[in-house]
């Protein structure tokens, strides 16, 4: 006789930043987090110390219309301490991706306070595809201030916001699918 197997748990791991906006390069995180995860939750943070150019509510539509088609990727803000927040929400996980050696210091920094505050909470580091491991929401910005051209760093949804904002046509091949998809 076999006996039922406990029926798993969904595993949620939460995904903390700024994502002000969000870019090809958490996409691309957040895509690797789905293939080990049942639910990636992007929550961003509130700091009241930085001058975000997009408000807290505009940067969670952004991440919102980007996944309009995928429920399993879910959107929140937080404050206060990551490990609390992760815990309230039942995530067993924090998911981090690292660019290049320069991300390490930091966040190998973080994923120990981290632990040392909640040892029930693992960090899980991803590194994106190559093509990404140089794109920041701070350099698309400062990009297309200058006039180039972030199609290809960041989603339609947040190109179009870019331009908007900077009061720059919108390039007419700019692609229709919330994630770049035809
Ligand atoms: P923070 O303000 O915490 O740096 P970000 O929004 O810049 O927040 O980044 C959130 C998470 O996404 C961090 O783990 C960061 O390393 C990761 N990330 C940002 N851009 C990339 C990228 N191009 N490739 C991989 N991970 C990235």
């Amino acid at each position: 006789m076999t006996k039922d197997k406990p029926s798993p748990r969904q595993s949620l791991a939460v995904f903390p930043g700024s994502f002000d906006p969000i870019t090809n390069g958490h996409l691309d995180i957040v895509e690797r987090g789905l293939r080990v995860f049942d639910r990636v939750r992007t929550a961003i943070l509130m700091n009241p110390e930085k001058k975000p150019l997009f408000s807290i509510d505009e940067r969670v539509k952004l991440i919102r219309d980007t996944y309009a088609d995928e429920p399993r990727v879910e959107i929140d803000t937080f404050s206060g301490l990551l490990v609390d927040y992760a815990e309230k929400v039942g995530a067993t996980v924090i998911l981090r991706g690292i660019r290049a050696i320069s991300d390490f210091e930091f966040e190998f920094q973080m994923a120990l306070m981290n632990r040392r505050l909640n040892p029930a909470i693992e960090t899980v580091f991803m590194m994106p595809a190559e093509s990404y491991s140089y794109v920041s929401s701070r350099l698309v910005k400062e990009i297309f201030q200058l006039g180039g051209r972030v199609s290809d760093l960041v989603p339609p949804v947040v190109e179009r916001r870019l331009c908007e904002v900077f009061g720059t046509p919108i390039p007419p091949d700019s692609p229709s699918g919330p994630r770049g998809t035809p």
